[in-house]
């Protein structure tokens, strides 16, 4: 089971928009949980980037909370503190991680109501 963020955390980049990447020029972007900027995690979750959603990216330590909290919620999304990184970063972070987990597309979106609260 996969889940990526809700929309609110990516309203500033179209897909064809580059960011400027401190180590890494003009990429695309991705967006990366917090931790990822600082530290190689040894577990990666990744979502692969579509027509709507550039590439998100999260450590184990955001897996654990989104698990707990069921989705990409207030939580967990307290936890993983959305940032944007780049794709070279993302192929580094792959790189340096001992698991990397490749989640499916567009329809693991979290429901913008957490079906506990329908
Ligand atoms: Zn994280
Ligand atoms: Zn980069």
């Amino acid at each position: 089971m996969a889940c990526r963020p809700r929309r609110r955390w990516a309203p500033e980049h179209a897909m064809s928009a580059l960011i400027s990447c401190g180590r890494h020029g003009e990429r695309l972007p991705v967006l990366a949980c917090v931790h990822l900027r600082s530290t190689f995690p040894k577990a990666l979750f990744v979502v692969p980037a579509d027509d709507e959603w550039p590439a998100t990216a999260w450590c184990g330590l955001c897996e654990e909370a989104r698990l707990a909290d069921r989705g990409w919620y207030d939580a967990a999304d307290a936890v993983a503190q959305w940032d944007w990184s780049c794709t070279r970063c993302l192929e580094d972070s792959i790189a340096r991680a001992q698991h990397t987990t490749f989640a499916a597309g567009p329809a693991v979106q979290t429901p913008e109501v957490r079906s506990d609260e329908v």
